[in-house]
Formats: C-alpha cells, sequence, structure tokens
C-alpha cells in the first residue's frame, strides 16, 4: 500500500488517501464534502476523477460487473 495526496475533485481539498499496489482505480471518500470520487494510479501519474465522470475501465464497480458478464458467456 501507499499512501499519496490528491485534490478532491468537487471540493478540492488535499486528501491523503491508501492505494493498493496494483494499479487497480480505487473509491475514496472525501472528508471534506463526504462525496465520493475514484483514484486511479496510471503510468503517468495519478488521475482523480468524479464518480459520475469517470469511463467504465476506471470505476471499480464498473468494472466488476463486466468482470462477472464476461464469466458467465
Ligand atoms: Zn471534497
Amino acid at each position: 500500500m501507499s499512501a499519496v495526496t490528491v485534490d478532491c475533485p468537487y471540493c478540492r481539498q488535499s486528501v491523503t488517501v491508501t492505494q493498493g499496489e496494483d494499479y487497480a482505480p480505487q473509491f475514496h471518500a472525501c472528508p471534506g464534502c463526504g462525496k465520493r470520487f475514484i483514484v486511479e494510479r496510471g503510468a503517468s501519474g495519478t488521475k482523480v476523477m468524479k464518480e459520475k465522470e469517470a469511463p467504465c475501465m476506471s470505476n471499480p464497480e464498473c468494472r466488476e460487473i463486466e468482470t462477472s458478464a464476461t464469466c458467465e458467456e
């Protein structure tokens, strides 16, 4: 696990979050405004996205749905 500091996409407060060692996007809740956002580590740095703005590939819940759907085929 590694800690990264990002700016909340809603209220711009600095939030330190803990990411796993893999590059899977994760949900985090802002302690300032309480909203959920997605942090994704990539080769070019850390991306922060609002939940509704994230593409499916960057949305942990969407990824889970896609994975399970693929398994059923
Ligand atoms: Zn916030």
